[in-house]
């Protein structure tokens, strides 16, 4: 009974071979992925990653480099992006195992797959392809803008056709002037948390010249970064990658389990998982501005807390909506969504 079971098992196995033997026998016939199979036991490819980098010929723009496992026997791989919420796909056959896009769209999201093929009789054969979670194809801003400005306004002078506005450094040394029509002016592209002197020089009609007394500024240093990193991921407003969607803030290249920190003392008024920015902090600063903080990894504050600026309010990650760990950065000026690089030092 035994030697019988033995047997028929021995039997079984050697149908198993002479069923294999064959696959072989029709390589041209059959699916690449079944003899790529057959061979190494590779259904398909197989480890596909992607990652992006800095191109330091296009500053703004990244490059995303695909790359897999070698699949034996393969002649080559098709190697297709296809962008989030779009059709369109973008394609390239390359013999090697791994592949550069360098022309994504900005701020964008996109996944890669990679087929392996072999070619035979003429006609390829492919296996089955393997996929790459979404990927953003973002920009990187090296430096965020600083510009300041300082609103100035003075008494107005009869029949005055001219009014300039000198602007100096702490030193008293000119740096620029600037013309206004009107009694009042804002002077930018200044620098933030820089003393600034100004003087008002008023030209009437008949050549007179009245001078204002010389006022001294320190520019807005408000707020500080809520990350260490200034690497932006995906900027303000409409993005490509997401049909008409509004991006209502900034995301930032943090990583996961990187600081979020308060950009100003303030008053925690949210602290929960809050829909689709997953685990989220909004500190409200006085004079109605608000920061929101989104797709934390974990909360380190609570509602009603006080925060001095620089605090930890949580740490970055990926919870709510997001495909990779990065800080959602948002503010707010009086309930409206504001470019918060337009803020930020
Ligand atoms: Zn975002």
């Amino acid at each position: 009974m035994v030697i019988l079971k033995k047997m028929v098992v021995l039997l079984l196995s050697l149908a198993v071979i002479i069923t294999m033997s064959m696959g072989f026998g029709l390589i041209s016939e059959v699916h690449a992925a079944d003899t790529m199979t057959s061979n190494n036991n590779t259904t398909t490819v197989s480890n596909v990653s992607a990652t992006s980098s800095v191109a330091a010929s296009r500053a703004k723009f990244k490059t995303i480099k695909v790359k897999w496992d070698a699949v034996d026997d393969a002649d080559g791989y098709v190697v297709t992006a296809t962008q989030k919420g779009k059709s369109t796909k973008i394609s390239q056959v390359v013999t090697d195992t791994d592949a550069d896009y360098s022309n994504l769209s900005n701020n964008s999201q996109y996944k890669f797959s990679v087929k392996a093929y072999v070619s035979a009789d003429g006609t390829e054969k492919y296996s089955s392809a393997k996929s790459t979670d979404y990927i953003v194809s973002g920009y990187l801003k090296t430096t965020a803008k600083t510009s300041k400005s300082v609103s100035l306004k003075w008494s107005a002078i009869a029949d005055t056709t001219n009014y300039s506005v000198v602007v100096m450094n702490k030193n008293g040394k000119t740096l620029k002037t600037k013309a206004a029509k009107t009694n009042k002016t804002k002077v930018t592209g200044l620098k933030a948390d820089t003393k600034y002197k100004f003087k008002v020089v008023a030209t009437k009609s008949t050549s007179e010249t009245t001078t204002s007394t010389t006022v001294t500024t320190t520019t807005n240093s408000d707020y500080i970064w809520p990350s260490a990193s200034r690497q932006i991921l995906s900027g303000y407003g409409y993005r490509s990658g997401y049909g008409s969607s509004y991006h209502e803030g900034i995301d930032i290249g943090t990583g996961y389990g990187a600081k979020a920190k308060a950009i100003k003392s303030g008053t925690v008024i949210l602290a929960k998982y809050y829909f689709g920015y997953g685990k989220c902090v909004e500190v409200s600063h006085g004079n109605g501005v608000v920061s929101l903080y989104a797709h934390l990894s974990s909360i380190k504050v609570h509602k009603g807390q006080r925060v001095s600026q620089g605090q930890m309010v949580g740490r970055t990650g990926a919870t709510g909506s997001a495909t990779c760990a990065h800080l959602h950065f948002s503010m707010m000026v009086h309930g409206n969504m504001v470019n918060p690089l337009n803020y930020l030092p």
